[in-house]
């Protein structure tokens, strides 16, 4: 066993490492609470450790660390963390500080695979997906670069399509519930619409929030903005949803976002509240954030607050999100960080 990277490791594996070394079981929870509790980003960082075993820890293992490449703050105080991976491939993240809370967006693939043709993510494709540990060092670094405040919630809607990465997503979600102590209920999944992915969500991971990327109201508009939706259509979607488990006073959030002319219209506000039908949903409108070189525009806020009006009329919760960070190409469908053609 020759350098093994210690965030590879889940906590079986940290408690295989530590019996390795001769070491008592209880070392194994001082580890993983210095990794990602404190953050600690080399062997230096293990208090807990005497020296010579930190350095018997170094001749075995390693920490590997995000590289921050590049950090931006909007004048909304959204900020934007663009991170290197091993391979050199980059990923980007982004703190979204709203009250008490510090809402970090984290990506789950590099590129993306869904092709959704609003979204600047999408026009990259998929380059890979991330491992557990590459996930939920977002986190872990983002902790350490705001000390001595926290991150508190976290939403998977930052590049990639999480249920496409479903294994290393669900590592990556109890990670940060056991190991960094994150609430489940702080934690969201969003999903451009992967059905298989629902289910093994709410059996691996039950309690996390859901939310759905629905954003049309037939399939003849989803198919040709989403083209996930070929594969699973909305009568496929919409059934996950009604069947996925929720506990007390939980709702599925549902994402629309607006474009001008083509999902804005009254006949889609009504249609909506038949879909929803059934569902203990709370919907929210995003008016399009553009992008240089996006095909479609965002409607003018009259049609977007008629539009929310119909949903209202029918009790159905709704709000309407402008989404934060649009000056620093942060807010939402706006992340690309590939380098080759990304343009960020
Ligand atoms: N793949 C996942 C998570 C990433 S996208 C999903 O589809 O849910 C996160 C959210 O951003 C989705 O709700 C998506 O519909 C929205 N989005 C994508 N492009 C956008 C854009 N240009 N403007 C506003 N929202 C966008």
């Amino acid at each position: 066993m020759k350098n093994i990277n210690l965030k590879s490791l889940d906590k079986t594996g940290i408690e295989g490492f530590i019996r390795s070394l001769d070491l008592p079981r209880y070392r194994a929870h001082q580890l993983i609470l210095r990794l990602y509790r404190h953050g600690a980003a080399d062997m230096d960082e293990l208090t807990e450790f005497s020296l010579g075993l930190r350095a018997t820890i170094r001749d075995r293992a390693f920490i590997s660390n995000l590289r921050l490449d590049d950090r931006v703050r909007s004048s909304d105080g959204t900020e934007k963390f663009l991170f290197g991976l091993e391979d050199d491939a980059a990923i980007e993240a982004v703190l979204i500080p709203e009250g008490g809370r510090r809402t970090l967006c984290v990506s789950s693939q590099v590129g993306c695979a869904m092709a959704c043709r609003f979204c600047r993510t999408g026009a990259l494709g998929l380059r890979r997906n991330l491992k557990a540990y590459e996930i939920v060092d977002q986190v872990i670094a983002v902790n350490r670069m705001i000390f001595p405040e926290r991150v508190t919630n976290v939403v998977l809607m930052g590049m990639g399509e999480p249920l496409a990465n479903c294994d290393e997503v669900i590592d990556a979600l109890w990670r940060m519930v056991d190991f960094i102590g994150i609430s489940k209920r702080r934690i969201t999944v969003s999903t451009a619409g992967i059905v298989p992915g629902i289910a093994a969500l709410s059996e691996r991971a039950p309690e996390v929030n859901l939310a759905i990327s629905l954003n049309a109201t037939t399939d003849e508009v989803r198919n040709r903005i989403m083209p996930v939706n070929k594969r699973y259509p909305l009568r496929m979607l919409l059934g996950a949803c009604r069947k996925f488990p929720l506990s007390r006073g939980r709702r599925i959030t549902i994402e629309y976002v607006m474009m001008d002319g083509v999902n804005d219209f009254p006949e889609d506000a009504r249609r909506l509240v038949t879909l929803l039908a059934g569902i203990r949903c709370k919907v929210n409108l995003i008016p399009l954030n553009p992008f240089p070189g996006c095909d479609f525009r965002r409607p003018p806020s009259e049609r977007v607050l008629a539009f929310q009006a119909i949903l209202m009329r029918h009790k159905v919760r709704t709000l309407i999100r402008e989404s934060r960070g649009q000056d620093i190409l942060a807010a939402c469908g706006q992340l690309a960080a590939a380098r080759e053609g990304g343009g960020s």
